[in-house]
Order: C-alpha cells, then sequence, then structure tokens
C-alpha cells in the first residue's frame, strides 16, 4: 500500500467499502433488517446514549446505507453523511437541524421547483420563512439576512435553468455573518463541483439523479463539510445546547466538526423517520461506481446537443452554461471546467403551445419528472414540474411557457438529434 490519497475514480468504487468480514463478499451486502442484535445490555445501553456507535435499528442506520454516507462523503470532501430517504428528506433534515420556530433562511431563487414549494409552502407549518435572493447577485443574499437567519442554500447548478451560482462569493457572505451555507449539488455531483471546496458547509443531494443515474431509485444525502464551529453559538440548540433526548449531551461538543451529520441523525432522521430502504443503497452505490464515467459523457453529449439545438431554426434560445456565448460560461469554466452536466432548457418557437406538441412528437426521450438517468429526458416544466408556481416564480425560476428541459443520457447523440431534429420539424 501507498500513502497517495486516492482519486476520484478510486473513491467512487472504493470509498467506504471492503469485503464482507463474514463472507468476504465483495460488492456491499444488502443488509435487510430491521434491527440488529446487541452484544449484551451494557452494549445496548451504550448505542442509545451515544457513547458507542453501532446499528440498532435501521431508521436511524443500516450498514448498506452506512457505506453509501461514507462514499459520498469522501466524494464530497465531507467529513461525514447521512443518507435518506429522498432529496427532499435531506433538505428537511437539514433545516430541521438549523432552525427554531420564527427563524427564516435566504435561497437563490433559481431552485428545483419542488424546493420552490417545499420552502414556500411545506415549510410554513413550522414557521420557517424563506426569503429569496437573486442567484446572479451574490450581494442580495446579505441585503435580506437579519438576526433570525439560520441558513443559505442555493444550488450549484440550478435545475432547470442552467444556472451557476458564484458559490464562493455567496460562502464569503455566508461567513462573514457566521451562517452556514447549505448546497444542493445535485444537478453537478461531486464529479463536477464540490462545493465544499468553495465554502460550503453543508452538501445534499437527491441521490435520486446522477449519483444513483438509472433512475430507478429515490433516496437523498447530506453532507456535513465539518467546517462550522457549533459550540456556544446559541442560534443553533440543536447542536449548542445540551439535548434532553440524550441526558444532557452537547453535540457540538461531543461530536466536534461531525455534529451536523450526527444531529441529522440523532434528532432528525431519528424522530421524523425519512429512512432510506437497503436496497435503495445498494442501487445508488452500485450507481455511483461510475459517476466520473456517466457524468463526462453525459456532459460531453449535452455539449454536442446544445450546440446543435443553439443552431435549430425551430429554438428561440439555449441556455447551458457550456455554450460559448452563454452568460453562465465565464462561471462553469471556473466552476465546472469538466463540464457543465447534463441537463439544460430551451426555448421552442411557438410558446406553450409548440412546447407541449415537441414533448409529443419526441421517441428517443421519455417524457418525465425526472433528471440524471442513462437515458434521455424531457419535460415540458410550465405544464408540469413548476405547474403550481405562479407565472411570475416560473419565468423568475427559468421555467416560462416556451421553455422545455432536457437531460442527456447515454445514448449516441447523434441519435439523440436526429429524434429532436424529427420533432422539431413537426
Ligand atoms: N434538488 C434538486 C436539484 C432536484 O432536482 C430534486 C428533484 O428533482 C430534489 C432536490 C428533490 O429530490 P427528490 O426527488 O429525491 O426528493
Amino acid at each position: 500500500m501507498t500513502d497517495r490519497t486516492p482519486g476520484f475514480n478510486t473513491l467512487a468504487i472504493h470509498a467506504g467499502a471492503t469485503p464482507d468480514p463474514t463472507t468476504g463478499a465483495r460488492a456491499t451486502p444488502i443488509y435487510q433488517t430491521t434491527s440488529f442484535v446487541f452484544d449484551d445490555v451494557d452494549h445496548a445501553a451504550s448505542l442509545f446514549g451515544l457513547q458507542a456507535f453501532g446499528n440498532i435499528y435501521t431508521r436511524i442506520g443500516n450498514p448498506t446505507c452506512a457505506v453509501l454516507e461514507e462514499r459520498v462523503a469522501a466524494l464530497e470532501g465531507g467529513t461525514a453523511a447521512l443518507a435518506v430517504a429522498s432529496g427532499h428528506a435531506a433538505e428537511f433534515l437539514a433545516f430541521h437541524a438549523l432552525m427554531q420556530p420564527g427563524d427564516n433562511f435566504v435561497a437563490a431563487n433559481k431552485l428545483y421547483g419542488g424546493s420552490i414549494n417545499q420552502f414556500n409552502h411545506a415549510y410554513k407549518s413550522f414557521d420557517w420563512s424563506v426569503r429569496w435572493a437573486d442567484a446572479d447577485d451574490p450581494a442580495s443574499f446579505e441585503a435580506l439576512i437579519d438576526g433570525r437567519t439560520k441558513a443559505i442554500f442555493i444550488e450549484s447548478i440550478a435545475n432547470p435553468g442552467g444556472v451557476i451560482v458564484d458559490i464562493a462569493a455567496v460562502a464569503q457572505i455566508a461567513k462573514k455573518h457566521k451562517i452556514p451555507l447549505i448546497v444542493d449539488n445535485t444537478m453537478a455531483s461531486p464529479y463536477l463541483i464540490r462545493p465544499i471546496e468553495h465554502g460550503a458547509d453543508i452538501v445534499i443531494h437527491s441521490a435520486t439523479k446522477f449519483l444513483g443515474g438509472h433512475g430507478n431509485s429515490i433516496g437523498g444525502v447530506l453532507v456535513d463539510a465539518g467546517t462550522f464551529d457549533w459550540v456556544g453559538d446559541e442560534r443553533y440548540p440543536m447542536l449548542s445546547k445540551p439535548r434532553p433526548e440524550y441526558g444532557g449531551m452537547v453535540l457540538g461538543e461531543t461530536f466536534g466538526n461531525f455534529a451536523f451529520a450526527i444531529a441529522t441523525r440523532v434528532l432528525g432522521l431519528r424522530d421524523l423517520g425519512p429512512a432510506l430502504s437497503p436496497f435503495n443503497a445498494f442501487l445508488l452505490l452500485t450507481g455511483i461506481e461510475t459517476l466520473p464515467l456517466r457524468m463526462q459523457r453525459q456532459s460531453d453529449s449535452t455539449l454536442a446537443v446544445a450546440r446543435h439545438l443553439a443552431g435549430h431554426e425551430g429554438v428561440s434560445w439555449v441556455s447551458y452554461p457550456g455554450l460559448e456565448g452563454d452568460r453562465y460560461h465565464a462561471l462553469a469554466q471556473r466552476y465546472c471546467p469538466k463540464g457543465a452536466g447534463a441537463v439544460f432548457t430551451f426555448g421552442v418557437k411557438g410558446g406553450y403551445e409548440a412546447g407541449v406538441a415537441l414533448v409529443k412528437r419526441l421517441e428517443l426521450f421519455s417524457h418525465l419528472a425526472n433528471i440524471g438517468d442513462t437515458r434521455s429526458l424531457v419535460i415540458h416544466p410550465a405544464s408540469t414540474t413548476h405547474r403550481q408556481l405562479t407565472d411570475e416564480q416560473r419565468v423568475a425560476a427559468g421555467a416560462g411557457p416556451d421553455v422545455v428541459r432536457l437531460s442527456i443520457g447515454l445514448e449516441d447523440p447523434a441519435d439523440l438529434i436526429a429524434d429532436l431534429d424529427r420533432a422539431l420539424a413537426g
């Protein structure tokens, strides 16, 4: 063995996994069990009291899920991670660890439509409020911060608009105000962007998309960068105050630079319950083994398709940061020089009706509400994912009436281009 730090491709295959000590199984086994037998009563007591690490019950932790957690933490460069049932669950548990009733957070106005709904509506029940900042203007985030602001939330590459946020500039504002920066890195994946290197304190994923990569499992992951100092910070009582659930333990003091990952597990996941099934963890892990290959190939194919559409007479505009001349191209070169991801939007001439008609005519592209599959996917956001939003919110989120979103898969780009040409010809 050398003392080399393993590269990204090696980590994607090996991080967190060793051959099974009992059977020698080389692939990570699916530990399909609800519960784990304790060694003895003292062992049980120490697990429940957080004095020892180990398995109790799959809602709180599971060995297959633990491999996924360690692998994503390694790929993102974090200290620890928590795997949960969905990307939305990851967002919810992140805020649950940070927010009290009456608190607010500042979020970029260009986000996945489901996150906009979650923040605007579902979080109202907890008396958490969102303040929308201009994703293109880091200073606008600072202007919205007050004494009750507990987090800043952005997407590294925003879904569906192909917007790239200046992560380092927003991180600087978060650090100045001692507020954690949460980055949803779903669209980029750690292969293209590692937000922690640019100042993120927490990274979340819808693992449903590029991490899993095969359109077969819903899952989410939260990654703790280990960068935020919770100790003594009264604004974050889950991390800085004695917890009655654990005999007065202060999680920030006991667990140091992975306290956030612990808090989301032992207070969030344990009490609120959105656990990932071990079977889904297995499928997500298998997907991650090819993440670097898929992400590079899909980004390359996306650039080819985007270039073709940019020169097509039935298309009024293409928004893909990988294109020279795109308004986010300079940010793309800075944050994701290997490629700008596999999702982009374009405007079809003829507006809403033309968008719906195009979706109907495509054959190779599947019409569905997902991204990050091996298969190429299409959706018309205004009539589907962004339907719940007002016209104004839709346009602000990059989902106006003429917008069509593509997620480019692993097929031959020439076949995809031929399908698009035929469907655009009417
Ligand atoms: N974040 C982004 C960027 C997404 O695209 C999605 C889903 O599309 C989510 C979060 C929510 O993830 P999930 O569908 O796994 O709950």
